[in-house]
């Protein structure tokens, strides 16, 4: 097994058990094999979580209010510091598309978090002061004749799907929503029984609900504690234990890795140990949003969406910059309970920086401007003292769905990632799919669309150390095979070693497009990289006429 670090072998547990926490003294290594330093502390769960976003804390809660198992979940860091402390809380259904491969979850999800919310009703308590949780109605604005006829035509699927749904012609608008500026073709859709919550009560609440567990010895958090590596069995092979900076956390039935758009490289980091490598192409997509406290100067009865919002097209004009190139914003404007004026949205890929960028606070400015003129009337320097900016790396997927289910080959190994935009509205919906996966129940939802085994979401590639060139000739050609097009190249390219990039893309031109003046610029782009004499070999039979599996 190509392993620098940590292939540990099976502890035999011989000593005291009490309340799920086995001590490091208590558990004994034959032939024992450790690079990795010793935790401080190593402790038995049945559900280990890596990652408390939106996403992990609500699997968490999922296992603990409706199993008996016990859960433990670790972070790099703290919940709301990934993608969730930036979301703007809306659990809406009027963007989402009936018939898409996330209507279901959406929908169940969306249930759920009503269902959790009446519960909390029904126990004396106010979801409002809880979750943060509101029934604002959502609206769908579109400026184009074109746009109204998609508005209609939407309107006329949701109501069939039985929800509450109405279209809104001018006139209409302005008295919803006096503010808006309203011409002859702005029209809406309009869902009135939409909610929103607040993403930083709502994952307070949850964090509250696990912690009652914690005293049965069925809940622990691991907070700024990293996931360093896994530890599998050498009996079966199965994930069985969790390597944080500080602790082993030893597994019973599942280890989750719900960790946003950090899953891919995490994954990819923690299997490269074991000379195999799983591509998850998760990407990050940097969100800015901008928040104005206590801002009254604007009216607005709903939460407000732009049609753009549905496909994210970028700013870019013919003389535009790199940036703008690569720039989306599209208006979203809410009120949280605490009357806070939450404005958005940006989206770009710039990798996993998350530094506040001032143009995009701009661009958000103007675009926001364009529907409500009053906001024209202030400059953003004068809001200085009321206003934050939010900023989140949404969990990008290249197909749009995120990736839910259990690892091939892995089976006690399950991802929970990549709901981009969606997180908030379907973290409950994840969570039930996600624990009755676990538990073996049968699903609400189908879970087959979000399968990590699906084409154009994961590939194995084994690296190739100790392989024979046979072997990983035959693997990277397998890793063509799978891709479809440019883009799934591209996006599954994301994150894997250069050499790999290189290989993979040369093929993919060679096999795929037949397209050997590609497959030659790039087999000269390839040479520039190579890295052994054993590369160079490939590559060059690669090139050679004929060349298959
Ligand atoms: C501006 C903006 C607005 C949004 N608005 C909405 C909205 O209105 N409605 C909606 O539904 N969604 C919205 N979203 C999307 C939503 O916020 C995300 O889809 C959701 O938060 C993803 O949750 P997550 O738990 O998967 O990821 P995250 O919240 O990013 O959590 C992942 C966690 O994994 C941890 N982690 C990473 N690596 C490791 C490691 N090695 N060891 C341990 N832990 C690790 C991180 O520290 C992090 O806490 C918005 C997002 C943005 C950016």
């Amino acid at each position: 097994m190509a392993s620098h670090f940590t292939f540990l072998p099976n502890p035999t547990l011989t000593l005291r058990r009490s309340h799920n926490k086995i001590s490091l003294s208590s558990i004994q290594f034959s032939n024992a094999r450790f690079s990795v330093s010793c935790s401080s502390s190593s402790q038995a769960y049945d559900v280990v979580i890596v990652g408390a976003g939106v996403i992990g804390l609500t699997i968490a809660r999922h296992f603990l209010v409706s199993s008996d198992l016990s859960v433990a979940i670790v972070d790099k860091a703290v919940p709301c510091s990934g993608a969730t402390g930036a979301g703007q809380g809306h659990l809406w259904m009027v963007n989402k598309s009936i018939g898409s491969a996330t209507w279901d979850l959406a929908s169940r999800s969306h249930q759920l978090w009503k269902m959790l919310a009446q519960g909390l009703q029904e126990q004396g308590l106010d979801p409002m002061v809880e979750l943060g949780w509101k029934q604002s109605g959502s609206l769908l604005i579109g400026r184009t004749d074109a746009d109204s006829d998609m508005l209609k035509g939407r309107v006329k699927q949701l109501c069939e799907a039985g929800l509450k749904a109405e279209y809104l012609c001018s006139r209409e608008l302005i008295n919803e929503e006096p503010d808006l500026l309203v011409d002859n073709d702005i029209a809406a859709a309009f869902l009135p029984d939409d909610c929103q919550l607040d993403a930083y009560r709502t994952v307070a609440y949850i964090e509250k609900t696990n912690r009652n567990f914690a005293s049965k010895g069925r809940y622990a958090e691991f907070y700024h504690d990293p996931v360093k590596c896994f530890i599998r069995s050498d009996s079966n092979g199965e994930v069985k234990a969790v390597q944080t900076s500080k602790n082993t956390l030893y597994s019973k039935k599942a280890v989750i890795v719900a960790a946003g758009c950090w899953t891919g490289c995490l994954i990819q980091e923690l299997f490269r140990n074991w000379g195999m490598e799983l591509h998850v192409p998760v990407r990050p997509r940097k969100g800015h949003l901008l928040v104005l406290q206590n801002f009254n100067f604007l009216q607005l009865n709903h939460g407000l969406m732009e049609t753009d919002y549905l496909n994210h097209p970028t700013i870019s004009g013919s003389d535009s910059s790199e940036q703008e190139k690569n720039l989306s914003v599209s208006m979203v404007a809410s009120i949280d309970t605490a009357g806070n004026l939450l404005l958005g949205s940006s989206r770009e890929f710039v990798g996993f920086n998350t530094d506040l960028d001032e143009s995009v606070v701009s661009y958000i400015w103007k675009r926001v401007g364009e529907f409500f003129p009053k906001l024209k009337t202030l400059s953003l320097s004068d809001l200085s003292a009321s206003r934050k900016v939010r900023i989140g790396l949404r969990p990008y997927m290249p197909d749009g769905k995120p990736v839910i289910g259990p690892v091939p080959a892995l089976s006690n190994l399950y991802l929970a990632a990549g709901h981009e935009g969606s997180g908030l509205s379907m973290a409950l919906g994840t969570a039930e799919m996600v624990v009755e996966m676990v538990l073996g129940y049968p699903g609400k939802v189908d879970s087959a669309p979000f399968a990590v085994d699906q084409v154009g979401q994961v590939c194995e590639i084994f690296i190739p150390t100790r392989r024979s060139a046979t072997d990983e000739r035959f693997d990277f050609v397998h890793f063509v095979d799978v891709i479809i097009n440019e883009k799934d190249l591209e996006s599954m390219l994301y994150g894997i070693h250069r050499r790999q990039q290189d290989l993979a893309q040369l093929l993919y031109f060679k096999r795929k497009t037949e397209d050997t003046s590609s497959a030659k610029v790039h087999a000269g782009q390839v040479q520039n990289n190579v890295y052994t004499r054993r590369d160079k070999k490939m590559y060059d039979n690669a090139l050679r006429p004929g060349w298959k599996s």
